[in-house]
């Protein structure tokens, strides 16, 4: 890891030397400028997020349109990226830049760093490109050591507020920068460990935190170092400028923490980015009554309603809100408590809103009645959220259509798509607890209290609902793993909400009445107790916890488009929903088409907009019934006549099937796959299968058994399939092409227009696909004669191996249309197995070989250029070759962008996955137009 840093590190040097608008050089010192001021001198701005990080290039945006921001500094993300270059070391100018930019907020600030009068102190904070909450470090209340706190106690005069401050301090400091924190068999932090011992000698019950007394806190230091020493082998730190390094570093050093990566391997942030370190004078929010912290988003972001949301607590600091650990008030009961102060958050909201045209979610502190800014970041939504603030933030001027459909999450779409729980059945059940409503939808689960045994669980198939008293960064890889999310304390600006907001998790928080048991592996609510793997439900969007297992429907959008339930229609969602379909038709150059193979799964994609049909795959039409045996009976002629005998029976199945899916299409085309899979998944392989099937033929037992070892292949991916079937029995293909053309004529005839376009599988010689347009139009020829109509088809090819695209040109001569079979062409390409690449894969992804699952996400600079070279050989050879998608990437909004770029034509995805590709193509064409 550090080797690909360090070559990105002169990379991104030698870049940034060369750029004349960096402005990354001082001028006095002619060495590079690490350190960025804010506050009555700033030196960054809001588009500097690269270098800045996103709190740090926010914090001086803030500065510059005149919010109350306390003053510091940002160490750029260049130093992390040297750090990690340079064994973990530092730039040689760097301790320099950063005495200055200590100076600069002791000037500002009027105190002094490590000063026995009026210290200083301050926090040391992460900050990505991208905001990662909660998965990096932060310290505060850093400057202090057994000195300066009788200092800031004295100043103050107010002794619990300093020993507050301090035993805060050693806390973050022993467990972020020293290391001390929960070993795997514990389920408590240490430090917490340590307070509710202190709290049972003191006190003999729980006490809260606030109600301890400055002796209590001055004992707590004495312990907390007392584990400090004992568990990190070392003394804590007196020396404000090593407390300092230690903390930068320790941030920088978070950024490949296990939870860090991982939530960059989930949403897909490069390593490289590196964070940048926010050093920044302290503002108390735990002086008193008139002090508090919070956290508020300008509008909700979990259903999107346009409200002042968020949540603040009275004499707390921030950790305390995010940590979850006291359930805070929502801040419109700070109106009563602290009215001055929340006027002035009310002018804030409407400020930052203004300025970001988004939804901001904001830190504040207030300090004795008087507001700060500590952090402002566009607000992690839910699908829903991110859907009414766009329609919203439209209607209300603040943005135009095309902002309104990029600022809907492409891959986080299929949420409202999601189900809910079912009306009738919510009405009978009981609820047994309620919390907040922090991630809306409905979820049932098999509980489970801890993220590893949730993760285990989740992998046996088990459908999980990760329940615990808070949830902390630790238990990411268990909140993946789960459907929904239970906690029993913490508000909806906890770690729990936010995280499972972004995952378009379902999530109900502050359950109080969820008592949870981590030794017993309990959960008990009103005297009733539930083990682990015990059913349990929440409803996300009301904040209810129930037992059991509760019944869902679909969500209003599904309602709506596909059983035409007009309530649903009425609903504002589907409303929303649909103006944003619109707008992504306007926005669209690319169409897009559904993979379908049965009218009914057509018919639901019609009805969430796609024109027509990519692909159909015939074999899926033979396995119903007793097609099946017909197929075998196929499968297993030993001659041509008693093959055809067999198809003759698949015929009308076949037309049957063709003549619905031509119904349902309305008009729109419908590309139809010839057989491609190899034929020996069709094929009774048990004893008992194979004695079923021959008495049913009226053949012996034997017969069959023989056939199928003949049909055994070592490799059958790379065997007798794809157009190899056509080509070695022409009447297979005949007999589709009969059963299409003759569904093709019965529905022209009443009225319906039809248009098919016959695709023929793993074509790599143009002379495979020439022998099967043959047969295609021989039998064209024959339907339009005895049924006397005129048939309007067209025939083209899979492009799925190499050396189809590398000939495609030639290919083109033939092939009125190509659709990239993406899956096969994968497969081929990298000469990886998709059916196993399990086995490897994960590792591959580790190791960063594969950033992305290239069977989910394109390998756009390998099978990419393979998909380039087709669409260029192709159009060379026909220049209105018509050309698609239809491999699973069709639905991945990440390759539609690379497919955007090469300029196919159409996408084509799973039914449910329509709305989805209809949004990424949208905001493709507008990215791509936009040059970006
Ligand atoms: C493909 O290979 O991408 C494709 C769509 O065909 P199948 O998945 O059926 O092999
Ligand atoms: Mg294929």
């Amino acid at each position: 890891m550090a080797k690909k840093l360090a070559r990105k590190a002169s990379k991104s040097n030698a870049r940034r030397a060369s750029s004349k608008t960096s402005g990354s050089r001082s001028p006095k010192s002619g060495s590079q400028k690490y350190v960025y001021l804010f506050g009555r001198k700033t030196d960054g701005n809001g588009s500097m997020k690269p270098l800045l990080g996103g709190k740090g290039a926010n914090l001086a945006e803030m500065c510059r349109i005149g919010l109350p921001v306390p003053p510091g500094f940002t160490i750029s993300t260049d130093v992390c990226t040297f750090y990690y270059a340079n064994k973990r070391s530092y730039p040689p100018a760097l301790r320099a830049q950063m005495e200055a930019g200590v100076a600069s907020i002791e000037q500002q600030t009027g105190k002094k760093f490590g000063d026995l009068k009026n210290p200083l102190l301050v926090s040391v904070r992460s900050g990505a490109r991208d905001s990662m909450p909660g998965m990096m470090d932060t310290i505060l209340n850093l400057g202090l050591n057994n000195q300066t706190v009788e200092a800031l106690a004295t100043k103050t005069n107010n002794p619990r507020f300093a020993w507050d401050c301090y035993r805060r301090f050693v806390q973050m400091y022993g467990d972020v920068v020293l290391g001390v924190q929960k070993r795997p068999d514990e389920d408590h932090e240490p430090f917490e460990t340590v307070i509710e011992r202190l709290k049972h000698d003191r006190y003999h019950h729980d006490v809260e935190d606030t109600k301890l007394t400055v002796d209590d806190l001055k004992e707590l230091v004495k312990r907390f170092k007392a584990l400090v020493k004992e568990r990190a082998g070392k003394q804590f730190p007196d020396s404000p400028w090593d407390q300092l390094m230690g903390a930068v570093g320790a941030v920088f050093g978070s950024w490949m923490n296990d939870r860090a990566i991982v939530y960059r391997r989930k949403y897909n942030i490069p390593t490289e980015w590196g964070t940048a370190v926010n050093v920044q004078a302290m503002v108390y929010g735990n002086t008193g009554d008139q002090s508090g912290s919070g956290v508020a988003f300008t509008r909700n972001p979990a259903n999107g309603v346009k409200e002042f949301y968020g949540e603040f607590l009275i004499n707390a600091q921030g950790e305390d809100v995010v940590a979850g650990v006291r359930t805070p008030e929502p801040v419109a009961e700070l109106k009563k408590e602290m009215p001055k102060a929340y006027a002035e958050l009310e002018r804030i909201r409407q400020t930052l809103e203004k300025h970001f045209k988004d939804v901001q979610d904001f830190e504040f502190t207030i300090e004795d009645g008087v507001v700060y800014m500590l952090q402002t970041r566009n607000g992690k939504r839910t699908a829903m959220a991110a859907l009414k603030f766009s329609m919203d933030m439209y209607k209300e001027k603040l943005i135009d259509w095309k902002t309104a459909v990029m600022r809907n999450p492409a891959d986080q779409l299929d949420q409202l798509l999601a189900p809910v729980f079912d009306t009738a059945e919510v009405a009978k059940a009981k609820a047994i607890a309620t919390g907040l409503p922090a991630g809306p939808g409905a979820a049932s689960g098999q509980i489970y209290l801890n993220a590893d045994r949730a993760v285990v669980a989740a992998d046996r198939g088990e459908k999980v609902l990760l329940v615990r008293v808070e949830t902390s960064p630790e238990d990411l890889r268990g909140m993946i793993a789960a459907e929904g999310i239970l906690t029993a304390r913490g508000g909806v600006s906890s770690h729990a909400a936010l995280v499972a907001r972004q995952m378009g998790k379902v999530c109900v928080c502050g359950a109080a009445a969820v008592e949870v048991d981590y030794q017993a592996r309990t959960v008990t609510v009103d005297g009733k107790t539930y083990n682990e793997g015990d059913w349990m439900s929440i409803d996300g969007t009301a904040g209810k916890v129930f037992a059991g297992q509760v019944k869902t429907a679909p969500s209003e959008i599904v309602a709506g488009l596909i059983d035409g339930n007009e309530t649903a229609k009425k609903t504002e969602k589907f409303k929303h929903f649909q103006q944003l379909m619109k707008w992504c038709s306007d926005a669209s150059r690319m169409s897009v088409r559904t993979n379908a193979d049965t009218p009914e799964q057509t018919e639901n994609a019609v009805a969430f907009g796609a024109v027509g049909i990519g692909l159909t795959r015939t074999e899926h039409m033979f396995f119903e019934g007793d097609r099946i045996d017909a197929m075998r009976e196929m499968i297993l002629a030993e001659t041509v006549e008693a093959r055809k005998a067999a198809l003759a029976k698949l015929l009308p199945y076949q037309r049957e099937d063709f003549a619905g899916i031509f119904r349902a299409l309305k008009g729109y085309p419908a590309t139809i796959r010839f057989l491609d899979p190899p034929l020996h998944e069709f094929l009774p392989h048990t004893k008992e299968q194979q004695e079923e099937l021959a008495k049913k033929m009226g053949v012996p037992a034997a017969r069959i058994q023989q056939r199928v070892s003949q049909l055994h292949e070592f490799n059958p991916m790379l065997g007798f399939r794809g157009c190899r079937l056509g080509i070695g029995y022409p009447e297979i293909s005949a007999m589709q092409a009969r059963a299409v053309f003759e569904a093709a004529a019965e529905v022209q005839k009443e009225g319906i227009k039809v248009r098919p376009e016959i695709m023929i599988p793993l074509v790599g010689f143009k002379k495979e696909l020439d022998l099967q347009i043959d047969v295609v139009h021989q039998a064209a020829k024959e339907v339009e004669k005895e049924q006397r109509v005129k048939l309007n088809y067209m025939v083209g090819t899979m492009i799925e191996v190499p050396r189809g695209a590398l000939t495609a040109d030639e290919i083109a001569q033939s092939a009125e249309f190509f659709s990239f079979g993406t899956n096969d062409l994968t497969q081929t390409g990298l000469g990886m197995s998709r059916d196993d690449s399990g086995s490897f894969l994960p590792q591959y992804q580790e190791l960063e070989i594969v950033t992305k699952n290239p069977f989910a996400t394109i390998d756009s600079s390998g099978v990419g250029q393979l998909v380039a070279i087709a669409v260029e050989k192709g159009r060379a050879s026909r220049p209105n070759i018509k050309l698609g998608i239809c491999g699973e990437h069709g639905g991945d909004p990440a390759s539609i962008r690379f497919f955007e770029k090469v300029g196919l034509d159409y996408v084509s995805c799973s039914p449910y996955r329509v709305p989805v590709a209809r949004l990424a193509a949208a905001q493709a064409a507008l990215q791509v137009k936009g040059g970006d």
